[in-house]
């Protein structure tokens, strides 16, 4: 899925997601990536303390976000939250001292709680922690990775580019067009579904016959070069979140072109 979907891009890829991981689970995912990158978390407070309320019968969480942003969404858009304001900490306090604390004290972590009832995921402190750090050490993995050449001269030919982008376009269009109608939310959800599954049967058709194991080529703005699997495109080797939207795509008599210059260019050599 991550050759379609991919964090950080537009609606389609988000309406993509959803369609398949609950919005709790992909906001965890969130939580621990941003952690495991960024190092740090972010939690709320006002005069009373910290906030941890009851979550379910039996247990209760403090809510926790892996960005300034999240958190000051949940305080500006939820009322019981009105007033608190964010207290970052260091992902080696919160380990060491925050993670300890909670588990003492039988307290769940709650991740990237989001929307208008602030609700997610609710996991145990060394649960949480193992996540982290196991998404800390895939990353690091994958930054050692050798970097793939640039291929100027096996992309498929365009006709095969254009199918994958309209694909993309297709399935954006049948999501929005079943999200608009008057329907109860668990027929909206089934029909999403099923363009989702027909969607990804017919990308798993054309991947096959794609350039495989390319690595994105973009530069991070740490300097260092993003590893994540690229798209197997005409605009330059690029992973789902630094690829443009879709919607950019160059159509297919502008691939066309490129294809005939990479080809005159390849065999000029
Ligand atoms: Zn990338």
């Amino acid at each position: 899925m991550a050759a379609i979907g991919g964090p950080g891009c537009s609606r389609i890829e988000s309406a993509w997601q959803s369609s398949r991981v609950s919005q709790a689970a992909s906001q965890a995912a969130a939580f621990y990536r941003d952690v495991a990158r960024n190092r740090k978390v972010w939690t709320i407070r006002d005069d009373q303390g910290f906030p941890a309320p009851k979550t379910t019968n039996e247990s209760r969480a403090q809510p926790f976000w892996s960005s300034l942003a999240r958190a000051e969404r949940i305080v500006a858009t939820v009322p019981a939250y009105k007033g608190f304001v964010p207290v970052e900490i260091p992902w080696v306090e919160f380990r060491d001292r925050w993670l300890a604390a909670l588990e003492r004290d039988g307290l769940k972590v709650g991740l990237n709680w989001s929307g208008s009832k602030a609700i997610g995921y609710d996991l145990t402190p060394g649960g949480v922690r193992q996540s982290i750090e196991a998404v800390a050490e895939r990353e690091q993995q994958d930054a050692l990775q050798p970097p793939s050449l640039i291929t100027e001269s096996f992309l498929p030919p365009p006709e095969w580019f254009d199918e994958f982008r309209l694909l993309h376009i297709d399935y954006g269009r049948k999501y929005n067009e079943i999200r608009q109608r008057n329907l109860p939310e668990a027929a909206k959800r089934n029909l999403t579904f099923a363009v989702w599954l027909e969607t990804d049967e017919h990308r798993k058709r054309l991947m096959k016959h794609a350039v495989k194991g390319l690595r994105c080529t973009a530069v991070k703005p740490n300097g260092e070069r993003c590893s994540r699997p690229a798209r197997p495109d005409y605009i330059g080797q690029m992973c789902s979140s630094h690829a443009p939207h879709v919607n950019l795509y160059p159509g297919l008599d502008e691939t066309r072109r490129i294809w005939r210059a990479r080809i005159a260019n390849w065999s000029e050599r």
